[in-house]
């Protein structure tokens, strides 16, 4: 028996630009919903959510753990008289809120997507000093993508230079027209102590010593006019989802507290509204309301099935299939998350979109076509497990000890087998080489690799055959940086670590043929392996395509894959630089063979032959990435560091101003942006900051490409 119903719970996620306070924001909420009993300080690096070492240590979070709590509306328990009363409201009132980490670092935005994937609502928590950040916007516009219904928070009301209206205004233009208050700070900075609730029309106050307290007070007489009018802005605003309370608000002048509220939930669920609150996490204001408002405004798993229906397809038929979020339907989940946990090994994050899931069953996992059994399932409360033996459809769990399932993967009712829409995850942009310091470590590496490969799709491993050295490859330096951490910490491996290098890619601008000829008739069994290709150029992100137009048996049939294969392996070793060939077609259209000599072998050999020659005089290019690149800085640096740009091959797209700080927006190739942090700070003298993420692949300019093919670059 499931303990609460569907629209009863709450998966969400909380989304904020690094140092925005997500992390102690999530600790409060901990705190607020009883799991938490002791606050912990961020800077002493005790914060519940992040247990991983060097998550604590860099004060980012990086896995997203997915943490259950409970909360009953504080606004209803404070109407109760006493604990009797408060305990019967919990009864019917209690919501379970499954909290789904996000990460806060532009290098792991693939995080953040596979994260909205699999929640069905976000809070997004803004510092009131600085407003819209470069990366909120990212994030933001991702959320947009899965539409995901979001609620504003404004943290930091308590720091000096704190401004509501500012921040809220830069929601409102950079984001979007739609966020309107639901609350108004009362003070700010050091006088910042509570909120008016501009639905209910009163104010409160936060006090105990972590604010657990909240206390209904007098609105000050002088916010008195600007709550009224914003409270009439609002309700105009939402008004216009409905039209018929707007006649009814036209014609009585107002509404009742449950249908606003009423209205702006369904509003927001439709990702037309976004309600905007505030708060001091730090000093413990206004985080209870908040958490009021992921039960009064973000949707449950049934809202979501109405607006978005779980889409799959039939794994024989390719047929769509929808699946409704009920216990009843068959059982549909989603991987989205592989950890390694220190006590119980591999942990597989689900999220159940129908249908329920039994410990000690078997599911398919349609996306590998192989059946698992499911031998435990815990809940986790971020840092605690709990077994539970049956988890229902809208649950968020973790599956211990799968054996063949990665992220992304479908896990399905064996008898009713459907593959969910799979995540898309970028190539890496960047490597570095690892070289082990012992034949001890070198065991180890392939180990540690392989588990950190399979916990994140966005990692990726290989092995240079000449020298010996495994190359690592990822989404930029931070992300490397923290894998290599990992490796030595988690897996004691010791090596040295180069430095980090572009992935570079090769295609071709142009169109030519070649002919690829293996033939060895020289006494004994010879080889004969002989093919014309054609290579031409395709759309960027076509990848490789092979066509087959041999006719009239010029070469048997079961030399053509083979053929392929060479060609494949071709495609790795590259043209001009030995960089990954992408973007070609390739069409075998002539050849000949041999009947006692040809061999498959022959064919690979050909075909590898042919692809060389051909690209050569196709025009080979090497292909950079490039990144699209944020930077803030004050007035007085813009000119070194506009400069600073252009010597590095960056376009400037954008010249902005946001309170007071430039906000430069260029596109620049990868490899000029190594070590760009030390060197932004020491040009802005420390006042400077920067976001980056891959935009697109381009051509390297001929003076580059030369130094890429020399090996300087
Ligand atoms: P995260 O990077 O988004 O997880 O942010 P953290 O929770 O780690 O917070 C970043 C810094 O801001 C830490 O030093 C926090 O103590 C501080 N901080 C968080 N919330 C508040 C707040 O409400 N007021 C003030 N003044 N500082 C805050």
């Amino acid at each position: 028996m499931r303990a609460y119903p569907l629209e009863k719970y709450r998966n969400i996620g909380i989304i904020a630009h690094i140092d925005a306070g997500k992390t102690t924001v999530s600790e409060r909420v901990l705190f607020y919903t009883g799991i938490s009993h002791k606050i912990g300080e961020v800077h002493e690096g005790a914060a519940v959510m992040d247990w991983m070492e060097q998550e604590r240590e860099r004060g980012i979070t990086i896995t997203s753990a997915a943490t259950t709590c409970f909360w009953t509306l504080a606004r209803a328990l404070q109407s109760a008289s006493d604990e009797k009363e408060k305990q019967k409201i919990r009864e019917t009132g209690e919501h379970r809120i499954n909290i789904i980490d996000t990460p806060g670092h532009v290098d792991f935005t693939v995080e953040v997507e596979r994260s909205l994937r699999v929640l069905d609502g976000g809070v997004v928590v803004f510092d009131g000093v600085a407003g819209v950040e470069p990366q909120s916007e990212t994030v933001w516009h991702q959320a947009d993508k899965y539409r995901v219904p979001r609620v504003c928070f404004i943290n930091k009301l308590d720091r000096m230079g704190a401004s509501f209206d500012r921040s809220l205004a830069s929601i409102r233009d950079r984001l979007t027209p739609n966020a309107y208050p639901l609350q108004l700070p009362i003070g700010l900075e050091s006088a910042f102590e509570g909120v008016v609730d501009l639905i209910e029309m009163k104010a409160f106050g936060f006090e105990g010593e972590h604010g657990e307290k909240i206390i209904e007070k007098e609105i000050p007489a002088d916010m008195k006019e600007e709550a009224e009018k914003a409270r009439a802005t609002l309700v105009e605003k939402i008004a216009e989802y409905d039209d018929a309370l707007m006649e009814k608000y036209l014609s009585d002048g107002n509404l009742s507290n449950e249908e606003i509220r009423d209205i702006i939930r369904r509003a927001t669920i439709d990702n037309k509204f976004v309600p905007v609150f505030c708060g001091s996490a730090l000093k413990n204001k206004g985080v209870q309301f908040m958490l009021d408002a992921v039960l009064d405004y973000l949707p449950s798993p049934l809202d979501i099935g109405e607006i978005k229906p779980i889409k799959g397809n039939d794994v024989k038929t390719g047929e769509e299939i929808i699946r409704q979020p009920s216990d009843n339907e068959p059982f549909t989940a989603l991987a989205f998350k592989i950890a390694t946990d220190p006590y119980v090994g591999s942990l597989t994050y689900f999220r159940i979109y129908s249908g329920s899931l039994k410990k000690g069953s078997y599911v398919l996992n349609s996306t590998k076509d192989n059946q698992e059994r499911i031998s435990r399932i815990v809940r986790m409360h971020s840092n605690k497990r709990e077994e539970v033996d049956e988890f229902y459809a809208g649950d968020i769990g973790a599956i211990v000890g799968l054996k063949n399932t990665t992220t992304g993967d479908t896990l399905c009712d064996p008898e009713n087998p459907i593959v969910l829409e799979k995540i898309t995850f970028p190539d890496p942009v960047i490597s570095i080489r690892i070289e082990p310091k012992t034949k001890a470590d070198q065991e180890k590496i392939g180990i540690a690799m392989r588990r950190l490969a399979e916990e994140d799709p966005t990692f990726r491993v290989s092995g240079d055959q000449e020298t010996g050295e495994t190359i690592i490859s990822g989404m930029g330096e931070l992300h490397l940086e923290i894998l290599v951490d990992r490796m030595k910490r988690e897996f004691g491996v010791e090596a040295n670590v180069g430095r980090p290098q572009v992935a570079y890619k090769e295609t071709i601008k142009g169109e030519s043929e070649a002919e690829g000829k293996y033939i060895k008739q020289s006494g004994g069994r010879g080889q004969y392996g002989h093919v014309r290709l054609r290579v031409k150029a395709l759309e960027r992100g076509k990848g490789f395509e092979f066509v087959n137009e041999i006719k009239g048996g010029a070469i048997p049939q079961e030399y053509i894959p083979a053929t392929e294969k060479g060609v494949k392996e071709s495609l790795d070793k590259g043209i001009l630089a030995g960089y990954p060939v992408i973007d070609v077609e390739v069409t075998l259209y002539d050849g000949s063979f041999h009947e006692v000599d040809s061999s498959e072998a022959a064919f690979k050999i050909a075909g590898s032959m042919a692809f060389q020659e051909a690209a050569k005089n196709a025009k080979p290019v090497i292909l950079e990435p490039l990144m699209k690149v944020q930077i803030l800085v004050p007035q007085d640096f813009i000119g070194d560091v506009t400069g600073d740009l252009q010597g590095k091959r960056g376009r400037i797209e954008a010249l902005g101003e946001r309170a007071n700080i430039k906000v430069i927006d260029a596109k620049v190739p990868l490899s000029e942006m190594f070590g760009y942090a030390t060197k932004l700070r020491s040009m802005t003298q420390g006042r400077g900051s920067f976001t980056m993420e891959f935009d697109r692949y381009e051509e390297a300019p001929k003076s580059v490409e030369q130094q890429i093919i020399e090996g300087k670059k």
